[in-house]
């Protein structure tokens, strides 16, 4: 099947891009390429960002009511395309199916049909004194989005920008930009008014620089690494755009003495390892009782041990191979550092597991005794690499946890829901979850520290799309 696709979305309609250069998309479980799409180049950038500012006032003028009818002809469309979409970030990421539908799909559609509701219930203006408050869209949108969950990622952009009544220009992953293409499928379908959503696929350097630089971009809203939202923020820096970042992270899984140790360490396992540890918000590092560590350990690699790397497409699979060669390289030179600072391997490590024969794959691996300060707990590893670390109470657990440039989450576990809390209330990241507490796509999403500025999801995540005007009476 050729999933080339040679056009970018702009004003409504599939056009052919300036660009000359094509990208090439790879499947990671069998390390052939799959599709090409274009790299866009700073002029498709500006075609893009001039349909979208062109299409502004009149999207923005529009009711919150009006809005969320769009977003509910887009729910429908890409509920169509469910099952494609979920064999498609497969292919171009190499997450499990069984993941992929739930996670990279449903997840996605369900926020459109959420942001939906929102954009009905407009709160009324406040008042305060004799001034009436209103929120309006902030204007046009530069978006730009990381391969991990491809799909989820834009939807957390496009869905409350669109419900904000801002307009957009998207710039997805390089390496996984095949998904955005069925979702922009599902606009053409969902009829969108023309302009008001644009893609550019394209290089970071080339189409995702010229976004964040452009002058009529009011609104550049990155997740990714920290270096290249650095590099955003410096580049929206003179024309003053607002900036929302969602970067990297090295949550901490704290384990507190009275907890069930077995379960902790059993959804600590599947937590670390969810999209092959490719997860921005994983519990990389457990933190463990000292007088326990050396229980947990086993724990953990007898629960590794069900991790078998295998075939994304097979539904029995849990643990598919790494996005790209690349990936794999950074994080075996990740595992050797580890083993070279002293830490204790129990199992996996950087060697090739040996089956699957091709493909992007590492073992899923634990250390134990790792250092706190060494490279395995400081670095964003984004693989499957859990490390344990033995702490001597709450607040030495506190300490370490909070011993990361990064706070984006986190999680704690005991018998004492409020001795849980209060330890959760001390971790400096923008989310923690409490005794394997649910994911709530409602609730704000972000960090603390280098893993970003502003929030996603929910209500908190339309209002990093508005603006406040304050009319005085
Ligand atoms: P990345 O920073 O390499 O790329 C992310 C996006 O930025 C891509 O579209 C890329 O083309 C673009 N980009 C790269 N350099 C750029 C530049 N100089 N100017 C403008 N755009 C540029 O990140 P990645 O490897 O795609 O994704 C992995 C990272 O994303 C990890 O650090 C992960 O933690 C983070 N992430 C964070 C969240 C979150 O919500 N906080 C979610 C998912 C992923």
């Amino acid at each position: 099947m050729n999933l080339d696709r040679n056009e970018i979305f702009l004003a409504g309609e599939w056009v052919t891009p300036q660009a000359t250069s094509a990208i090439e998309v790879e499947n990671p479980a069998t390390e052939e390429v799959i599709a090409t799409v274009p790299a866009g180049s700073a002029a498709d950038v500006d075609r893009a960002v001039r349909a979208a500012q062109q299409a502004f006032p009149a999207w923005a003028a529009t009711s919150g009511q009006e809005r969320a009818k769009g977003l509910r002809r887009l729910h429908e469309a890409l509920a169509r395309r469910a099952s494609a979409i979920a064999e498609t970030v497969t292919t171009e990421v190499g997450t499990p199916m069984r993941i992929a539908t739930r996670i990279q799909t449903d997840q996605p559609i369900a926020m459109l049909a959420a942001f939906a509701d929102i954009a009905e219930q407009e709160p009324e203006p406040e008042r305060i004194g004799n001034s009436v408050i209103v929120r309006e869209a902030a204007g046009v949108v530069g978006a730009i989005t990381p391969w991990n969950y491809p799909l989820h990622q834009i939807v957390c952009k496009l869905a409350p920008a669109l419900a904000a009544g801002c307009t957009v220009v998207l710039k997805p992953s390089e390496i996984a930009p095949l998904s955005a293409y069925l979702l922009f499928d599902a606009i053409v379908e969902a009829g969108l008014p023309a302009g008001t959503v644009n893609l550019v696929p394209g290089m970071g350097p080339d189409a995702g620089e010229a976004l964040a630089r452009h002058p009529d971009v009011d609104l550049v809203s990155f997740t990714g690494s920290v270096a290249a939202g650095a590099r955003v923020a410096e580049l929206a820096a003179p024309t003053i755009k607002r900036v929302t970042l969602e970067l990297g992270g090295k949550s901490a899984n704290v384990i507190l003495d009275d907890a069930d140790l077995k379960t902790a360490v059993k959804v600590g396992v599947a937590n670390a390892f969810l999209n092959g540890g490719q997860t921005c918000n994983a519990w990389t590092r457990m933190l463990v009782p000292a007088a326990r560590h050396d229980e947990a350990l086993d724990l953990a690699a007898g629960f590794a041990a069900g991790y078998v790397p295998g075939d994304p497409l097979d539904p029995a699979t849990k643990l598919g191979p790494l996005v790209s060669g690349r990936q794999r390289e950074r994080v075996r030179t990740f595992i050797r550092a580890g083993i070279d600072e002293g830490a204790r391997l129990v199992t996996g490590g950087a060697d090739a597991p040996g089956k699957p024969a091709r493909g992007y794959y590492v073992s899923p691996t634990v250390f134990g005794d790792v250092n706190p300060d060494g490279v395995l707990a400081q670095e964003e590893i984004f693989g499957p690499v859990l490390s344990l670390i033995p702490h001597g109470g709450d607040a030495e657990a506190v300490a370490i946890a909070n011993n990361s440039r990064y706070g984006l989450h986190g999680a704690v576990w005991s018998a004492d829901p409020d001795r849980a809390l209060a330890v959760a209330r001390r971790l400096r990241t923008g989310s923690v979850d409490v005794n394997g507490g649910a994911y709530n796509p409602l609730a704000p999403a972000g960090g603390y520290k280098q893993s970003g500025v502003g929030r996603e999801l929910g209500r908190y995540g339309m209002q990093e799309f508005c603006e406040i005007k304050s009319i005085q009476l």
